[in-house]
């Protein structure tokens, strides 16, 4: 092809992603995080310290996956030209990565740290954020191990960045984002300037499964690794563990005859007049 005809398209592309976003086509990064498989039940290590993280299948926080989708999505939509994926965690993240590659993100940098606290992530996301300057960031509400919900918001106030949280819907036109939060009672819609953080919520969309030819090009697709040091942030942890227990095991319930016994029966646990 001659080159004049190539920048003609290349041209073409650029107008219609301008047409549809008002001109601020954008690069989305999103933070996944790698968890204990939600199917999984976690066992507590006997000496009370931690959960048992061995031979236990780990995979990409759920409400990441989320995050990952509605990047795609965006970028489909032509509102997005380019998702990169991140993630704070040891060496076997690079698998957590490489799923969020399958699904559609362009490509991936791992910092490698171990047992990082959410706002020792949020550090290192800001720094992240400073380098790669993202139209938005979208994470998870919360991760499922530590149900901190902490991140975003902490990555929020790092940056100076507005923050919608909880979205079930998010639409991007022009420098603005509409995010849709569920609220209690309700759903709240508020108007962000971009650039700005979502966190998603679960009814956000139904993350897509990565098909075996997507998994393959997976491999071949950019992920770099780093470590705190190359972002100059101090992640040691600011609070301990003092101890991690297994809920109370819920006694066995009993079966009454009839609603008479079962009013008779209240009254004698005194939890009825
Ligand atoms: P949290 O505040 O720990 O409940 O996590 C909220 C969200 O922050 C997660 O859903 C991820 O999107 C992101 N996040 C938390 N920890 C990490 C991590 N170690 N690596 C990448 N993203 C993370």
């Amino acid at each position: 092809m001659p080159s004049t005809a190539l920048l003609c398209s290349a041209a073409n592309i650029d107008v219609n992603v301008k047409r549809f976003t008002g001109g601020t086509a954008m690069k989305i990064l999103v933070p996944v995080k790698r968890v204990i498989d939600y199917n999984v039940k976690p066992r507590v290590k006997p000496d009370g310290t931690g959960v048992d993280l061995a031979n236990v299948k780990m995979s990409m926080n759920p409400f990441d996956e989320i995050a990952v989708e509605e990047a795609i999505r965006l970028k489909e939509k032509g509102v997005a030209t380019e998702i990169v994926a991140v993630s704070v965690g040891p060496d076997k993240a690079q698998e957590t990565l490489r799923t969020a590659l399958a699904m559609g993100a362009d490509r991936a940098i791992l910092v490698v740290a171990e047992d990082v606290e959410p706002l020792g992530v949020a550090k290192l996301l800001a720094k992240i954020v400073e380098e790669e300057a993202p139209g938005l960031v979208i994470l998870g509400k919360q991760a499922i191990d530590d149900d901190s919900n902490q991140t975003g918001q902490m990555l929020a106030a790092l940056t100076g960045r507005p923050q919608g949280t909880f979205a079930s819907k998010v639409e991007v036109s022009g420098d603005s984002v509409n995010v849709t939060r569920e609220v209690d009672g309700g759903l709240e819609t508020v108007s962000l300037k971009t650039p700005a953080i979502v966190t998603t919520d679960l009814r956000l969309n139904e993350p897509r499964y990565a098909s075996l030819p997507n998994i393959m090009k997976a491999k071949s697709k950019p992920l770099a690794q780093k470590t705190p040091a190359d972002y100059g942030v101090d992640v040691s942890p600011r609070l301990k563990t003092l101890k991690v227990s297994e809920p109370p095991v819920r006694s066995a319930g009993i079966k009454v005859a009839d609603v008479d016994a079962l009013v008779a029966k209240l009254k004698e646990m005194g939890v009825a007049a």
